[in-house]
């Protein structure tokens, strides 16, 4: 049996002051008070699990004792088929460059291993999406959003962030870099885990 959220406020794990927008949005809870992990003057944890979930759990339970607020933390990343699943819950860390993230240099990377692999077209991948909901007392909520899609070459778009530009999702032509910010909402990863945790724990 879900465990229900019934409080007044939630804390967001998260630094990033657009990833707070974002969920604010797709979450749509009005008379709850989302706070961030950044403006509670929370720690950032380390992401020291081999996997979105594990990940998603430090985030989430770190934040949830900290504050002693149940926190909502997500997890998430591109895995490429033709590349083992890379990279996977290093996403984040391949854009890493000597003068902090650059997503350009990230899918450029992205783009040389499948070259070097010679894996053929279409090139399968997806986006997953983790997040998990700890209460202070240890009990948590889980929910996985995955958006299929294979990736094109040379990118395309402005618009989005990350590896957008190079990820067209399933049914469509448009990569979401390409497509307007509604439709991408309605199809993402992220999208899909928050409607079921909002069916499991928010209705
Ligand atoms: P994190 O879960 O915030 O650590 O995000 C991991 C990484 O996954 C981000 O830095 C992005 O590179 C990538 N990522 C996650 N979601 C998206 C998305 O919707 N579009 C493009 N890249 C994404």
């Amino acid at each position: 049996m879900s465990r229900r959220f019934t409080g007044e406020r939630l804390v967001l794990a998260t630094h990033n002051n657009g990833k707070l927008e974002e969920f604010v949005a797709l979450l749509g809870l009005p008379g709850t008070a989302v706070l961030s992990a950044g403006a509670l003057g929370l720690s950032v944890p380390a992401e020291t699990e081999e996997s979105f979930l594990g990940n998603a759990r430090i985030k989430a339970r770190t934040a949830a004792m900290a504050s002693g607020l149940p926190a909502l933390a997500d997890d998430s990343g591109l895995e490429v088929e033709g590349l083992g699943g890379q990279p996977g819950v290093h996403t984040a860390d391949w854009a890493e460059g000597p003068d902090g993230r650059d997503f350009v240099m990230a899918m450029e990377r992205v783009h040389q291993q499948l070259m070097a692999k010679a894996v053929p077209q279409p090139w399968r991948a997806r986006f997953r999406c983790l997040l998990v909901l700890a209460w202070p007392d240890g009990h948590e909520e889980v929910a996985e959003g995955i958006c299929e899609g294979s990736l094109v070459w040379p990118r395309r778009g402005a618009d989005g962030h990350g590896f957008d530009p190079m990820f067209r999702p399933e049914g469509h032509d448009l990569t979401f870099a390409e497509m307007p910010f509604s439709l991408k909402n309605r199809l993402s990863h992220r999208a899909r885990a928050v409607g079921i945790l909002r069916q499991q724990c928010f209705t």
